[in-house]
């Protein structure tokens, strides 16, 4: 198959590839849109098996970084970076400087930042070599800097707003909220869900990450295989993806899904699933997007942390609608919100063709 046979690149616009011999680093950047602004989306480092599970895993992140930058109400398109890593050659030194010169030469139509696998340490060696870059500490009180707690504030935000539409509950004092993955979202929405008074269950495959929250939170631990079923009123997957299929949507006794995890989803028809079953599911791309619009408004610079907070406090509202807009046309709330991501997308694309 040829590169514009292949059925992604028919909404694609762009994907870059890039290997530099001297450092190891094999690359690529897919650009998904750049209808509402330059494309946003973090770098992934990962060890794939093969050059096409990269190129497809990039494909499909980038396009999901233009669906929730449009949600989240930012002037940004979607990309994504992969990083090919190998297993026993980390990389050196001039690694992601060698990325940062590869972004580089895309002009500003691609805006990295940090994501699974890379470090704030890692983008600041990207910023040495190129200005398209977020997710770097600023001074205090200014925008950006780890997106990870501003993601968090989203998705206590967004269950609060589940809870309030699903059970009627004003509150989440005394809600069972399970929490899969406490990593660093999923320990500060800890944090936040033991301040406002719910009970928690966790789960995480890393020892130090479960016991550091189970000690600050007072939570009770579940196994991984079992974190998903457990009788809770919340179920948050801040983990990894794909963990809502049909094997464990029958399963799942929560009422309500919200949480950190990008494509929690493992296929389109998980959401239809879910309806059937009456569990609301907060669309990930639109919950979860606290962490871009803190690296969305770093980018573009003079912004406040208080700005950052304000726009987050966006996303219940943005939620309810899509939850009204599911029961009014009784389709699940991942077709309505891509729906809605699309229209946007669309107007955008013809403003720009006029
Ligand atoms: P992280 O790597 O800090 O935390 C993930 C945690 O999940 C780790 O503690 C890991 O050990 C644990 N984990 C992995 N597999 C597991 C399993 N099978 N069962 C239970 N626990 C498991 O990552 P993070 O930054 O906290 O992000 C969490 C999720 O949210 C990821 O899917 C990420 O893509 C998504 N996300 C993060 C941000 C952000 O700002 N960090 C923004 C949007 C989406």
């Amino acid at each position: 198959m040829t590169f514009f046979e292949n059925p992604a690149m028919q909404v694609h616009e762009s994907i870059h590839k890039f290997h530099d011999p001297r450092t190891g680093l094999k690359a690529i950047i897919a650009i998904h849109s750049t209808a509402l602004g330059p494309a946003g989306g973090g770098c992934r480092m990962w060890q794939y098996d093969s050059e096409a599970d990269a190129t497809r895993d990039a494909l499909r992140l980038s396009r999901g970084m233009t669906y929730k930058n449009a949600m989240a109400g930012l002037p940004m398109g979607g990309g994504k970076a992969v990083i090919m890593a190998e297993a026993g050659h980390p990389p050196s030194v001039d690694f992601f400087r060698a990325f940062g010169r590869f972004v580089d030469t895309l002009g500003g139509r691609y805006i990295t930042a940090e994501d699974v696998g890379v470090s704030i340490d890692n983008m600041r060696q990207v910023k040495q070599v190129t200005d398209f870059v977020a997710g770097l500490p600023g001074n205090e009180g200014s925008a950006g800097g780890d997106p990870s707690p501003w993601t968090a504030d989203g998705i206590f935000l967004g269950i609060g707003a589940g809870v309030k539409y699903r059970l009627g509950a004003d509150s989440l004092s005394g809600l069972r909220v399970a929490v899969q993955g406490v990593g660093k979202v999923g320990y500060d929405l800890c944090r936040q869900l033991h301040e406002a008074g719910a009970s928690l269950i966790i789960s995480d495959v890393n020892e130090d990450n479960l016991q550091r929250a189970q000690a600050a939170f007072g939570a009770q631990v579940s196994l991984t295989d079992e974190i998903l079923f457990e009788d809770v009123d919340v179920l948050s997957p801040c983990a990894l993806g794909a963990t809502l299929d049909a094997r464990s949507i029958p399963a799942i006794k929560a009422s309500v899904i919200a949480g950190a995890a990008n494509n929690q989803l493992a296929t389109e028809e998980d959401g239809q699933r879910l309806f059937d079953r009456n569990i609301l599911y907060a669309p990930d791309y639109v919950i979860n997007g606290g962490g871009i619009i803190s690296v969305s408004l770093e980018y573009m610079g003079g912004k406040t942390a208080s700005e950052v907070s304000a726009q987050i406090a966006l996303i219940p509202d943005r939620l309810n609608n899509i939850f009204t807009t599911s029961e009014q046309q009784q389709k699940p709330t991942n077709v309505v919100a891509d729906a809605m991501a699309e229209s946007i997308v669309a107007a955008a694309t013809s403003a720009r063709n006029q």
